[in-house]
């Protein structure tokens, strides 16, 4: 059963709600603010003031009004926090740190030695490169607010539960975020590399424009998130997505899921390396640039797999229609650009659609391609920023325990004070909400 908060979880998410209107909007003023939030005038007053003297929001120019006295514009202060978002890729690992606006302050991409590193070696790549983007932007650790990671396979609650990159044998349930956490000594918050590239679609790319829309992510196998109604949908036990496992063809390909005919089988970075390192190399020792070689050759096994991928992406984005209607399919990931857009060109025409077409009102095409290329890198470093003012109120009994949990008290003193830490709230349920607070 839902129940109401105390006071002072009323308080924490009313300044939550305020930021995030704040950064959402853009500058606005506090009356704005108020018709918006359906909060009195008084308590916007009242929140901004303290999130003015917490550094992360300011205020800006006076906009003058019909009447009255000119308001004062308030905006989010970009150097109010900043945090660290990594993208364990196909044979690469980025990142990216940016501030609280999102904006991109140093940046790093590191091609990894092997397709599958040891633990140890992978947490020591990891290390370097957030000392590395720190050093890049000469900033203080502790103005940090934490470290998103975007990551192959099924990630729940911090945990790589199955690790897409080594087939799902050789490290189930691996504590990745808490292990980083520790070395790091700052919250580390994981999430499925897909799923963080939708987060980063949905703030910074196609977004803006569309509410509910589907992210399809080419890794080495191919992963998906969805965002409905603004908000990234993880489904019942964060595998909301999983496209690749979606069956194209009945009775195909066996799949390491244990099923046949899956998606991922025809439509992958893995298909493709299978398909152009034949019999004398593994799929995973096919570097994705090589790709874009074959296509300029017009290299025939190749071209067969380019085509069949393009059959069944047809079928997959037709099926991710009828079940979700979406404003648009975005595609983007790790494929090089020029086989993203032929693959891309070689789905059209897409099979009839059931919604309406654009001349009857659709906004958006029925498949995008993603520009950024490295949105799971942003989507994971909005990820601790998310988290933390996050006004949804199933984030608040969602966010894992851990030592992130401690350590976040030490890295977002100021901020935290005043927005309340989602990291420490681990062991809040539905009941105890209501009974401590
Ligand atoms: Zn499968």
């Amino acid at each position: 059963m839902f129940h109401g908060t105390n006071i002072e979880h009323a308080r924490t998410l009313n300044r939550r709600v305020v930021f995030e209107a704040v950064r959402r909007h853009g500058a606005i003023t506090r009356a704005d603010l108020a018709r918006l939030t359906g909060l009195t005038p008084q308590a916007v007053s009242n929140i901004s003031a303290e999130l003015r003297d917490a550094g992360l929001i300011r205020e800006g120019a006076r906009r003058q009004g019909l009447r009255g006295q000119p308001a004062v514009e308030l905006s989010l202060e970009p150097t109010g926090g900043y945090a660290v978002g990594l993208n364990l890729g196909h044979q690469f690992l980025s990142g990216v740190l940016v501030n609280l606006a999102g904006e991109v302050i140093a940046s790093d991409s590191l091609p990894l030695a092997a397709p599958v590193l040891p633990l140890d070696s992978l947490m020591g790549v990891m290390e370097s490169v957030v000392e590395g983007l720190l050093a890049q932007a000469r900033l203080p650790r502790d103005q940090l607010w934490g470290v998103g990671c975007g990551l192959p396979g099924l990630v729940r609650d911090g945990v790589l539960i199955v690790d897409t990159m080594s087939g799902g044998e050789d490290r189930p349930h691996y504590p990745l975020a808490q292990s980083l956490g520790t070395r790091l000594n700052l919250p580390v918050i994981a999430e499925n590399d897909a799923r963080a590239a939708a987060i980063g679609e949905r703030l910074y790319g196609i977004g803006r424009e569309a509410r509910h829309f589907f992210y399809l992510h080419f890794g080495f196998g191919i992963g998906g998130g969805m965002i409905v109604d603004g908000d990234h949908y993880r489904g019942g036990s964060g595998g909301a997505g999983e496209i690749g496992h979606m069956i194209v063809k009945p009775g195909g390909r066996p799949c390491s899921c244990g099923n046949r005919g899956c998606l991922e089988q025809y439509c992958s970075l893995f298909s493709a390396g299978e398909a152009v390192g034949g019999t004398e190399r593994s799929a995973d020792q096919v570097r994705p640039e090589e790709l874009s070689a074959c296509l300029a050759a017009n290299e025939p096994s190749f071209m067969t797999w380019l085509r069949e991928a393009a059959h069944h992406l047809r079928t997959a984005i037709h099926n991710i229609e009828v079940m979700f209607d979406p404003e648009t399919v975005v595609i983007g990931g790790s494929l090089p650009e020029d086989v993203l857009n032929r693959l891309v060109a070689l789905t059209q025409p897409l099979l009839p659609s059931v919604y309406p077409d654009p001349a009857r009102g659709r906004a958006l095409p029925r498949l995008t391609v993603a520009t950024a290329p490295d949105m799971p890198a942003l989507g994971a470093a909005a990820l601790p920023i998310s988290a933390m003012i996050q006004p949804s109120l199933g984030l608040l009994w969602k966010v894992p325990a851990g030592p992130g949990a401690a350590l976040a008290q030490a890295a977002l003193s100021q901020a935290q004070t005043v927005l309340g830490s989602p990291f420490v709230r681990s062991e809040v349920s539905v009941t105890n909400l209501t009974e401590n607070g």
